[in-house]
């Protein structure tokens, strides 16, 4: 296992501090995966139960890094639900089947990452970690940063962090700084915390973030028994998970394990769409000042931007951008379908919804979405878009509170309604 830039292709020892290459861009890990892999091997592990087969991320363990297993932070991630329904494929004129990552430990897909980038702390000898957060990876890091004994250090932007996800942090005993600025800055302000003390840096730029993420896809196409589908659709902040999909998919092959690759499709909010722009245009990412009620891709500036232009370019990939409105309607239709996921995750839905109509997924395709995020995270937001209080998205599908005195004529009255 060795890390290697994705620039200027120079590398170095795997198990160390260290998040960029000496040219400033990001890194990859490279591993040495054993010959004798095979997808047996993993479906054997779903029968066992000790707790590293148990997790979706550790049962795939020699594609994500052989740590020592002694120093492993599991909470038995992953093993999240796959969903379909008549609603969702109606509403976007496809067979879609969501993997629901809200159904990690904290709630988020960042759990599978955070597993992976707590253990290799602890294998490095660390005592503190931070991050920069919209608000999941600030919970996740809280929770496993607990539960392995270190200490948390969450920055997070003043004001624009779903209160789920606040409450998580607070809760689990993250030392939460709130920063007058947005996540950009927040982002480059904890990178330069972690250069000048003793604290590692688990955002997404850390490369064993990704590698446990990589494991969505693995999980996603072990739930399919390894049939491959022909999309996989998810939303793109800080594009950490997309360039993970990716080279989880690249790798398995890379090593035989499948024999074609699903094409991705990452979706961005309008107001957050530095990727859209970057792969239309063919040009680098130029940042852009985020806005938008998905707030956990509220991010202008990725900082995994190469990796997951390079991941587009290997998986024939595609980038869109859907509106709030889309978002929260699409929302609404997760959520009415029993399903339920936060803002940022039904993007998946919207992106899916308009790329079948521009033709770019055949309604007869075989699509499956990833939906990041719980429902309860941001419960503001849906209570906001049911009573029609979100200026500027006029809500398409509202289910408002019903307000009634405490008499039963007029409770009937509204039963009968309903009925
Ligand atoms: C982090 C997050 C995203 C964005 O993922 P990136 O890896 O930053 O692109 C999307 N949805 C939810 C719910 C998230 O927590
Ligand atoms: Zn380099």
């Amino acid at each position: 296992m060795r890390l290697r830039c994705v620039v200027c292709a120079a590398t170095y020892a795997a198990l160390q501090v260290r998040y960029r290459c000496d040219c400033g861009a990001t890194l990859d890990v490279v591993h040495d995966f054993p010959s004798d892999l095979s997808l047996a091997g993993f479906d054997a592990r779903l029968a066992s139960k000790a707790p590293l087969d148990r997790s979706g991320v550790w049962r795939f363990r020699e594609l994500v890094a052989p740590l020592d297993e002694g120093v492993v932070a599991t909470r038995r991630e992953g093993n999240t639900g796959f969903y379909s329904s008549d609603r969702i494929t109606k509403y976007v004129g496809a067979s879609l089947r969501l993997k629901h990552e809200g159904e990690n430990p904290t709630g988020s897909f960042k759990d599978r990452g955070m597993t992976v980038a707590v253990s290799v702390a602890r294998q490095l000898g660390m005592t503190h970690v931070a991050c920069a957060s919209t608000g999941n990876t600030s919970a996740s890091m809280a929770a496993y940063a607990a539960a392995a004994g270190m200490r948390a250090l969450v920055f997070v932007p003043a004001g624009n962090v779903a209160l789920g996800k606040l409450g998580q942090a607070l809760a689990y005993g993250a030392r939460t700084i709130s920063i007058s600025g947005d996540f950009d800055e927040a982002m480059r302000l904890v990178e330069q915390v972690c250069a000048k003390r003793d604290v590692y840096l688990v955002n997404s730029i850390n490369p064993f973030r990704v590698e446990g993420q990589k494991a969505i896809a693995f999980e996603l196409l072990q739930d399919l028994d390894w049939h491959v589908p022909d999309w996989i659709a998810l939303p793109g902040g800080n594009l950490g998970n997309s360039s993970a999909i990716a080279k989880g998919l690249s790798e398995l092959k890379t090593l035989g394990l499948i024999d074609r690759l699903p094409r991705l499709a990452v979706v961005q909010a309008a107001g957050a769409n530095p990727l859209y722009t970057a792969w239309r245009t063919g040009a680098d990412l130029v940042p852009v000042r985020a806005e938008t009620r998905a707030t956990a891709i509220r991010i202008g500036d990725p900082v995994s931007w190469r990796k997951c232009l390079r991941g587009l370019r290997e998986t024939n990939g595609v980038v869109t951008e859907v509106n709030d409105q889309a978002i929260l309607d699409a929302k609404a239709q997760v959520d009415a379908a029993g399903i339920g996921a936060e803002p940022a995750s039904c993007a998946t839905v919207a992106g899916v919804k308009r790329l079948v109509a521009e033709g770019v997924i055949p309604a007869d395709a075989d699509v499956c979405g990833v939906l990041t995020g719980h429902v309860l995270k941001d419960p503001k937001v849906v209570v906001d878009y049911h009573t029609d209080q979100l200026e500027g998205v006029t809500p398409s599908y509202p289910n408002p509170l019903v307000e009634v005195p405490a008499d039963l004529d007029a409770v009937l009255r509204v039963v009968d309604n309903q009925a």
